[in-house]
């Protein structure tokens, strides 16, 4: 893998990020129906596809007929998973490990993405880390620069690679949070990177429409996955997990990837700029 130099992870947390293999119980990711060639030789990228949520989008979008690229962090087991069912769905994938907060590494993952499948049609940034901190002096440079670099500033490398290859009907898709509208005392940082996430998407939706490319984002609220369990929330905290949603549960990543795959194909040709909120029933501003 490519293994960029970073900050490491701060106080007493494991490093970041778990293992899906270790989860348990283990996450629902299994699309629900049959596909229907809504992505039909498409092309897609999907970030931190190895796990969680990603791992869910990038199975459905193969199921629809896309080739993806499944780029994550160092997760190699949970990845070589991913590509197994993208496979069996009879989709073919793609690996790409290490650090996409550096701009080098996106642009590698963007010019590897081309050279494989030769066309980009869909751009799912969704990696991300979450590091919870009671107070706010808690939250050390280190670790604010590494939560942006990775939430935030690796959309603006990917977007950056990608755009040049992307043509009239590509779509781009950003992972935000329910944390940026309810607000979250305990990630201050996190969620303020998501904050960022929809602004640059509503930004970008404006910026990138007359060339025929949308950009839009999903909102998920509290997703069975190892993002929290893993240290991106206090381990006490995790039996209660998703209580305080009006359904009373935590949600499974195929509750989730449909709303990447509607905003990825034609069925949302007449939408950019916009927040799809699969939360649980949370009811928040746009
Ligand atoms: P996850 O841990 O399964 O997925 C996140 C993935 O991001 C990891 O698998 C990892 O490989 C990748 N990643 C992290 N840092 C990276 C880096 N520097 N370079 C490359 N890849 C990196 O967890 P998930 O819950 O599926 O998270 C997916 C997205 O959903 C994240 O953006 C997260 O913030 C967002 N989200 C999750 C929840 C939730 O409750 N799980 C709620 C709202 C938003
Ligand atoms: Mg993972």
């Amino acid at each position: 893998m490519t293994k960029q130099p970073r900050d490491p992870p701060t106080h007493e947390e494991p490093e970041l990020p778990g293992l899906e293999s270790e989860l348990d119980p283990q996450p629902d990711w299994k699309p629900l129906f049959p596909g229907s060639e809504r992505l039909r030789d498409k092309v897609a990228i999907v970030t931190g596809a190895d796990s969680g949520i990603g791992r869910a989008v990038a199975v459905l979008f193969a199921r629809e007929g896309a080739c993806v690229a499944i780029a994550y962090l160092n997760e190699g087991q949970d990845a070589e998973r991913t590509k197994t069912e993208v496979e069996k769905e009879g989709g073919t994938a793609m690996l790409f490990a290490g650090d996409l907060g550096s701009a080098e590494h996106c642009k590698r993952l963007i010019d590897k993405t081309i050279e494989r499948f030769g066309r980009i049609d869909v751009l799912v940034n969704n990696a991300g880390e979450q590091h919870p901190d009671e107070e706010l002096d808690n939250i050390t440079e280190a670790q604010l620069r590494r939560t942006f670099q990775t939430n935030v500033f690796s959309m603006f490398f990917l977007t950056q690679a990608a755009l040049a290859h992307l043509s009239r009907g590509a779509a781009i898709i950003n992972t935000t949070s329910v944390t940026m509208y309810e607000g979250s005392a305990g990630l201050l940082d996190y969620s303020a990177t998501k904050g960022a996430i929809t602004a640059f998407t509503r930004s970008l939706s404006q910026n990138l429409v007359d060339r025929g490319i949308r950009v839009n984002a999903v909102a998920p609220g509290p997703i069975w996955t190892p993002l929290n369990p893993f240290g991106g929330k206090p381990a006490d905290e995790i039996p209660d997990f998703g209580k305080n949603t009006p359904m009373g549960r935590p949600g499974q990543p195929n509750e989730v990837a449909p709303c990447f795959l509607f905003l990825a194909s034609d069925d949302s040709s007449y939408m950019s700029g916009q927040v799809l909120h699969p939360n649980g029933g949370v009811i928040v501003g746009s």
